[in-house]
This record gives structure tokens, sequence and C-alpha cells, in this order.
């Protein structure tokens, strides 16, 4: 098998298997074929993580922030000089194509190991007077972080997590996708290599119930889930229950609202980074791309040209930059909604079907004339299926755009300065465009309103989700006591 890893779980410092456990098959989407397998972790290599992670996290806490951050950018720097293996690897095990792994999956992790391992060293609390008594605080490490993976993007979501959480202190337990086990591995395997204790990030294998089995024991302080809604109403409900602290990174319905001074070959290249990239398995794309009557048609021809010349094919070919579906099960339920589209009434402008090849591969679709209430406008599809809806008024879109369950993104295309700010001052999403779209940098906070998500990754803001704040209070003169 062409990915084999030399063992299903990463624990201790080292490759751990047990058989016993449920198997898991890693399948290349573009052939269907079997590239690895491995086993579901069971209750014994549960309890190994979590032990584990008990002992190291005590170890890595003791070191000073910049001795840890060293060690992460250590990490960064081997993941550079990778890049085209671990990129490979992400390709097998997502389907994306190598033209897009090779800029952004490794790339993405290097540079939240980078970014975490430079602040690590500059995580202070203050000093607070109260005359002449005081406060100081510390920001301490949560203890055991649990990290749960999506299988969209699985080396970006295991350093994203383990990145701001290793640099404040803590060990992490990580669990990827089900559908796609391999990169975290190797992001572990690389941690360690640059010096992380044993210990303090482990690597665990499984569907769901290991996930739940992690989040339900009393040894987690904190969970971190990148996944669907659904999940993550039952991981926030199981996590409340031991009173942890949650980040929740789930889905989206975003509005991608397009005014008729945008420039129209940049409205339609964010159109397209926002629907396409990563055969639009993308929790922040811009599904909803609501276009102003007056430049619809020619929004609509530009558009429909650009897609066209996408080069769907081999993934591991650096000419293809269109890719399929992580999996047959996905495939069919993006087909299911195109159904659901063509059969509520929506014009299929391009696309629709699946590509006659071995894979999962569906041609990246555009519908118009979508109404507020069609399905394919409600639902997260989670493929390359662009929706088309028309608008007159600023205020109108503005209802429209956030009359929905979900916040994670929204972007507008104006040349209208003012108008640009009073939108993105409107849109009810955490994560807003202005004249672009699915831009990422680790910089900046990233996540989710409303339905979409609690919490922030990247940036500052992370810090404060993986780590808390103790305050000590110092009283320099003798104690007044009633009695
Ligand atoms: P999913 O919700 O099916 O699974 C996510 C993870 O949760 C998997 O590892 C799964 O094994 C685990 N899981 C399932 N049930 C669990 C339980 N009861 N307890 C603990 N863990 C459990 O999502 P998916 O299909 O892997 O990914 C697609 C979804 O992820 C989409 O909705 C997408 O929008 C979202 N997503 C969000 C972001 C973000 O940053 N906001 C990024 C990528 C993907």
């Amino acid at each position: 098998m062409r990915a084999q890893p030399k063992a299903s779980h990463f624990i201790n410092g080292a490759y751990v298997e047990d058989a016993a456990g449920d198997v898991i098959e890693c399948i290349f989407p573009a052939t269907g074929e079997v590239v690895a397998k491995l086993h579901s972790a069971t209750p014994a290599i549960i309890e190994q993580a979590l032990e584990s992670a008990k002992a190291g996290q005590k170890i890595w806490a003791a070191m000073s922030g910049t001795e840890r951050g060293r060690v992460l950018r250590k990490a960064a720097f081997i993941i550079e000089e990778r890049n085209r293996d671990l990129s490979i690897l992400e390709t097998l095990d997502t389907g994306k194509p190598l033209s897009e792994t090779l800029y952004v999956d490794a790339t993405s992790g290097r540079e939240a190991l980078e970014y975490f391992g430079g602040l690590a060293g500059s995580l202070t609390g203050e000093h607070i007077s109260l005359g002449q008594d005081w406060v100081y605080t510390v920001r301490e490490p949560l203890g055991i972080c649990v990290g749960i993976g999506a299988w969209n993007y699985p080396t970006q979501i295991a350093c994203w997590k383990g990145a701001p959480a290793l640099a404040c202190g803590n060990a992490m337990i990580f669990k990827p996708s089900e559908t796609t086990p391999l990169c975290a591995l190797q992001v572990a395997e690389i941690l360690h290599e640059a010096g992380v204790p044993a210990g303090v990030y482990n690597v665990i294998q499984g569907y769901g119930d290991v996930g739940a089995a992690l989040v339900s024991d009393a040894r987690v302080d904190k969970v971190s889930l990148t996944g669907s809604v659904p999940t993550g109403r039952k991981v926030y409900a199981a996590a409340a229950e031991g009173m942890k602290h949650v980040t929740m990174e789930l889905g989206g319905k975003s509005p991608l609202i397009i005014f008729d001074d945008a420039d129209l070959d940049n409205a339609v290249g964010g159109a397209i980074l926002g629907n396409f990239y990563s055969s639009g398995q993308v929790c922040s794309n811009g599904t909803r791309v609501f276009v102003q009557k007056g430049i619809k048609e020619a929004f609509l021809a530009r558009l429909k040209e650009r897609t066209e010349q996408a080069t769907m094919g081999d993934p591991l070919d650096e000419a293809t930059n269109f890719g399929p579906m992580v999996s047959a099960n996905q495939m069919n339920i993006v087909l299911g909604y195109i159904d659901k589209g063509i059969a509520e009434g929506a014009r299929l402008i391009t696309g629709g079907k699946m590509a006659q090849r071995d894979g999962f591969f569906i041609e990246p679709t555009i519908f118009a004339d979508v109404t507020d209430d069609m399905t394919i406008a409600r639902e997260e599809i989670f493929g390359p299926v662009l929706s088309v809806l028309d608008f007159d008024t600023e205020d109108e879109v503005m209802a429209r755009a956030n009359d929905t369950e979900f916040g994670l993104a929204a972007g507008v295309f104006t040349s209208d300065l003012t108008r640009a700010h009073r939108v993105a001052a409107g849109f009810e999403a955490g994560t807003c465009y202005i004249n672009t779209y699915n831009d990422a940098p680790v910089e900046a906070p990233f996540g989710g309103s409303k339905a979409s998500g609690v919490g922030r990754e990247n940036s500052k803001e992370a810090i404060n989700h993986y780590s808390q704040v103790k305050s000590v209070y110092v009283r320099m003169g003798d104690v007044e006591a009633p009695f």
C-alpha cells in the first residue's frame, strides 16, 4: 500500500498499534484505491494516550515559553524541508490536487508553528495595582487538550490546533477524521523529532465513538472540534457536562455579495476561489453568491467561461487544478443536492454531473436563478456547487444574506469604499472579506458566529482559548478581620 504508516497511532513519542481496533481504510479519492489500512483506537489505546499526555504535559509546561517556542519553530523548519513529501501524502489522503497542497496545507501548518512558536516566549500575565496592595495574573496552560479534525485539511487542522495548544504549555491528543487518517501522524513525528517531549502531542485514530470517549474523559480540559454543526452540538453538550473549554469550528452557508460597481473579473475570481478550491470542500465557502441585477448576465457568462477552464485530472499531476470529492459518500451527498437544485427549479449553467473517470469526481457546478428558500441555498453542500441569487438593493441583500442559522464567513465585492465597510459591519459572520475571498493568514482570527462556532483559531486570539488566567492577590499590610 502506497501510504501505509508505521502504525495507526502515535503515543508517548512512538508509533503504536492495536490490531483489535476496527479497520479504517484510507482511500485515494482519485482512483478508489486503498492506500493504507489503520485501526481505530481501542479503550487500551485511548487510556495510553491520556496517561502519556498527563505525564508529558507536566514536563512541557515546566519548560520556559522561549524553549517551547524554539521547538515549535524547529518543527516548522522540518515541515518546510519536507513540504513535497507531506504534500503528496495530503493529496493521497484527501484527493486535493498537488497544485494546491504544495502551497497550502503543510505550508499553512508550518506557518502556525512558526507564529505560535514566536509567541510562546511572550505570554505573560499582568500587574494590577490596588494602592499598596496588588494583584498579579499568571497565564497558565489548561492541561490536556483534545483536537478532533474534519477531513478537508488534515495537516492544517492538526497544526492549527496543536501549535497554539503547545505554545501555551498544554498537551494534545489529536483524533483525525476517519476519512483522512494519515497526515496528522506525520505532524506528530515531526514535532517529536524537533524536540517535543514524549506524550505532549499524541495522535489516535478512530470514528466518532473514539472522539466521544475523549470528550467525556475527566482528564481532558479542553476540546477543539472542526466538523459539522450536528457533530458540534453533540461535542459541545458532552464537553459542557464536564465543564470543559471548547473551540467549535463548524459549517457554513456563507454569502458573497457582488455589487454592480465591482471589478467583474476580480468578483468572478473571488466566486471561483470561494466555491471551487479543494473541489468546494471548504467550510468558509461563499456558496450563496448574490449578484446585483445590472451585472448578473455578464457575471454569469464570465463565471461559466472561467469555470469551464478548470483542469480536472490526476491530482498528483501538477497541471491538475480540480480534484475529486474526498469519498464516494461525499460525492453522493453532493449529487443529491444537485438533483434537488434541478428539481426545485434552479437554472443549471454548467456542470451538474459526475465526471466520466475513476474516482469521486463531480464537475464544477453553477446554478442561477436560485431563490432563498431552495434547499441548495439553505443547507451546507460541501462540494463544488455555486448558487447565484440576484438582488436589487443593499438593504434587501443584507437582510437576505444574514437570514441563515450559520455565521462562519461573508464577502463583498464593490468599488464603493464606504459601502464595503458598511456591509462588512452588517454581516453576521466571524470572518469577512472585502474584494477578496477565503484568505486565512495565521495572523488573523478565524472562526464563526451563530451556529458556525464558538471561539477563534489563529492569531493572538487563539492564546485565550488555550490558556487560562490565574489572579494572585497580594496584601502588603495587616489583615483586618471583623473578629
Ligand atoms: P463531521 O462532523 O462528520 O466529523 C468531524 C469529526 O468529528 C470527525 O473526526 C469525526 O470522527 C468526529 N466525530 C463525529 N461524531 C463525534 C462525536 N459524537 N464525538 C466526538 N467526535 C465525533 O465533519 P466532517 O464531515 O469530517 O467535515 C465536514 C464538516 O466540517 C463541514 O460541515 C465543514 O463545514 C466543517 N468544517 C469546518 C471548518 C471550520 O474551520 N469552521 C473547517 C473544515 C471543515
